[in-house]
């Protein structure tokens, strides 16, 4: 397995930047976990639309799902000009619905939705499912290929149940979207880079990428506030970052 990172800001990107864009690619074909602001250009500097195999949306905020519309019109001209022949399978939750309900578009695309009880195959790919905290439904995604296992938890606040759902994965890739001097005294359905390296140090993940970073924060402040409270490999989430197997 191998996973590229297309974008991993929020809530809106800064200059040259993207919103949450993941490419996990296997020996059976390419998956796009979310589709943030700038990541289906960043997407086409990888592979070609009909060389995609799927897409899976943790939730619909607009940050992560704002390029599935573009997706959608580049899956639509690939099919007219015969690249692609069947319907392109878009995974995601079910709520909130008319946000569910973008995910089709005409004969182009459709919504094969998923739960928190849900196990696919998909390239080669198991994937399973966690609720977590957040202000929509939302769900952090264990992909595994039988020999390496990835948790991508998505968007997760301080009260979402793990569980064993990230222990001893290969890789976490865990927001930190504050950082510990700058969280917000509410529950906003977030975590700060230390909780997530809090996190994967309680997990025994092997290896922690913080991401859903925002563009106003100082990357030396993630770092700072993340770098005592995990020793395991980790780094901060950038553009075109490759992790693979
Ligand atoms: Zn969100």
């Amino acid at each position: 397995m191998k996973i590229t990172v297309l974008g991993y800001q929020s809530p809106a990107p800064g200059p040259g930047g993207a919103g949450p864009g993941y490419l996990l690619e296997t020996d059976k074909g390419a998956i796009l976990l979310d589709c943030g602001s700038a990541v289906y250009s960043r997407l086409m500097q990888y592979l070609p639309i009909e060389k995609l195999t799927a897409v899976i949306m943790s939730h619909y905020h607009h940050d992560h799902v704002c390029d599935i519309p573009i997706l959608q019109y580049g899956v639509m001209m690939a099919t007219i000009q015969k690249k692609m022949d069947t319907v392109f399978p878009i995974y995601g939750p079910t709520q909130p619905a008319e946000w569910a309900e973008r995910m089709k578009y005409e004969k182009y695309t459709d919504l094969i939705p998923f739960n928190a009880d849900s196990e696919l195959e998909i390239a080669g790919v198991k994937v399973t499912f966690l609720r977590t905290d957040h202000s929509v439904e939302c769900y952090a995604m264990k992909i595994t290929d039988g020999i390496h296992t990835i948790v991508y938890g998505a968007d997760s606040g301080p009260e979402t149940i793990w569980g064993s759902f990230v222990n001893d994965c290969d890789l976490f890739i865990c927001e930190g979207t504050f950082t510990t001097p700058l969280a917000p005294s509410a529950n906003l359905g977030h975590l700060t880079a230390r909780e997530a390296a809090q996190l994967a140090a309680q997990s025994n993940a092997k290896q922690l990428l913080i991401t859903h970073l925002s563009p106003d924060i100082a990357r030396k402040e993630y770092e700072s506030d993340a770098a005592a409270h995990y020793h395991g490999l980790w780094s901060l989430a950038e553009i075109g970052k490759v992790i693979a197997w």
